[in-house]
C-alpha cells in the first residue's frame, strides 16, 4: 500500500510518527510526504524551510521535543554575535546546530540544485523512514495581509507581511484580512509529487494547518486536482478539537478565509470533491452529522497526539475509514 501525506510543520511531523508506526506494524514501507514550502523565509542570506526541517527532525530524531521545531540540545551563539552586530531580525529563533542545515541547503542550491533533490541529501542523514518531497521547486511565500498595529510605523494601515513576521512575531495578535500565497499561481509541482498522488493508494491530510500548510501545498497549480482525481480515499484528521486548536492560532487563519474554528467547518472547506473521511475528535461527535451531511464519511476518535501510541492509533483509524470508504 502507498500512502500520500500532505503535511505542515508541527502537526504534520506528530501525525507522521504515528503513522510511521502504525504502517510497520501493518507492513506499509511506502510513506510519501508532500511538505509545505509557503512557511520558507530568507533569513541572513540563508534559506530556512522551517516545515520541511521539523517534519525531516522530528521524523529523524532530532527535533526539539518539548517545542516541536528546531533541534534537541540547541544553543543560540550566532543568534548572539548577530544581535551584537545589530542585525536582526531577532524575533525568528535559529539555533546554532539548524543553521548548519540552512548552510547546507543555501549551498547547494546556490550550486543549482532544486530543492527537492537538497532535501533528499539533507534526509540522507536523517533517515526519516519516509520520502519527504516539498510541494514545489519554485520559491512560494505566504503573505498575510494584516492592519499595522499602533505602536508601528504606518500604524492603522493595510500591508503585506511575510507569514513568518505575522505568525512569529505578531504572533497572529492582529487581524489577518487575507492570507496569500504568492508565487504559487505560477508554481509547479516538485518532480514526484504528482506521480506519486497518481500512484497512492490513500492519502492523508494530517492534523495541520487547513490554511498556511495543507491549503497552500493545495494552492499549488494541479496538486488539488490530482489529490481530487486519483481515485482513492483522501482522509483527513481535524487539527480543531473542541472548537479550538490543539496548539497554535490555526483559528486566526481561518477567520481570514471565512471559516469558523470546528471540525465540522474544517471538512466543509476541504468539501466533498476533495475529502471522502474526516476523523473528529471524541469530544465533537455532534458534528458528525453535519460533515456527513457535507457528503464526507466521518468518525469521532481520539485526536490527541499525546504520545507515540495515541498516534500511531489515530493514524491507523484514518487507514481503516479510508478502507471503509474505499469498499
Ligand atoms: P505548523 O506548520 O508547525 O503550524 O504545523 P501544522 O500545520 O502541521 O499543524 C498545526 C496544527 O496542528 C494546529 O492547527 C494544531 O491544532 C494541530 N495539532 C497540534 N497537535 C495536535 C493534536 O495533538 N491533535 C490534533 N487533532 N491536532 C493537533
Ligand atoms: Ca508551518
Amino acid at each position: 500500500m502507498r500512502i500520500v501525506v500532505l503535511a505542515g510543520g508541527i502537526g504534520g511531523a506528530r501525525f507522521l510518527r504515528g503513522l510511521r508506526e502504525i504502517a510497520r506494524e501493518r507492513g506499509v514501507t511506502d510513506i510519501t510526504v508532500i511538505g509545505n514550502t509557503g512557511d520558507d523565509i530568507h533569513l541572513f542570506g540563508l534559506k530556512v524551510c522551517p516545515d520541511l526541517d521539523t517534519v525531516m527532525y522530528t521524523l529523524g530524531g532530532g527535533i526539539d521535543e518539548e517545542q516541536g521545531w528546531g533541534r534537541a540540545d540547541e544553543s543560540f551563539r550566532v543568534k548572539e554575535e548577530l544581535a551584537a552586530y545589530g542585525v536582526g531580525p531577532d524575533w525568528f529563533g535559529l539555533g546554532d546546530r539548524d543553521f548548519a542545515t540552512h548552510i547546507v541547503r543555501t549551498q547547494m542550491l546556490a550550486a543549482g540544485y532544486p530543492l527537492s533533490a537538497v532535501t533528499e541529501a539533507l534526509c540522507d542523514r536523517w533517515q526519516p523512514g519516509v520520502r519527504l518531497l516539498p510541494m514545489s521547486d519554485d520559491r512560494i511565500e505566504t503573505h498575510v495581509a494584516i492592519t499595522v498595529p499602533e505602536g508601528e510605523p504606518g500604524a492603522g494601515e493595510r500591508k503585506a507581511v511575510h507569514f513568518q513576521e505575522y505568525w512569529v512575531r505578531l504572533r497572529a495578535g492582529v487581524e489577518a484580512h487575507a492570507v496569500v500565497p504568492v508565487g504559487a499561481e505560477r508554481a509547479e509541482p516538485a518532480p514526484g509529487v504528482l506521480e506519486a498522488i497518481a500512484a497512492a493508494d490513500v492519502v492523508l491530510f494530517p492534523p495541520s494547518n487547513p490554511v498556511v500548510s495543507i491549503g497552500t501545498i493545495l494552492a499549488v497549480p494541479g496538486i488539488r486536482e490530482a489529490v481530487a482525481e486519483a481515485g482513492v480515499p483522501v482522509v483527513g484528521l481535524s487539527p480543531i478539537v473542541g472548537d479550538a486548536p490543539v496548539r497554535g492560532m490555526a483559528d486566526k487563519v481561518l477567520a481570514a478565509v471565512g471559516v469558523e474554528a470546528t471540525a465540522a467547518a474544517v471538512a466543509e472547506h476541504y468539501g466533498s470533491g476533495l475529502l471522502d473521511g474526516w476523523l473528529v475528535d471524541t469530544v465533537d461527535a455532534g458534528a458528525l452529522a453535519r460533515v456527513e451531511a457535507a457528503g464526507i464519511r466521518c468518525r469521532a476518535v481520539p485526536l490527541l497526539m499525546t504520545d507515540l501510541a495515541a498516534t500511531a492509533r489515530m493514524a491507523g483509524d484514518a487507514l481503516d475509514l479510508a478502507a471503509e470508504v474505499r469498499a
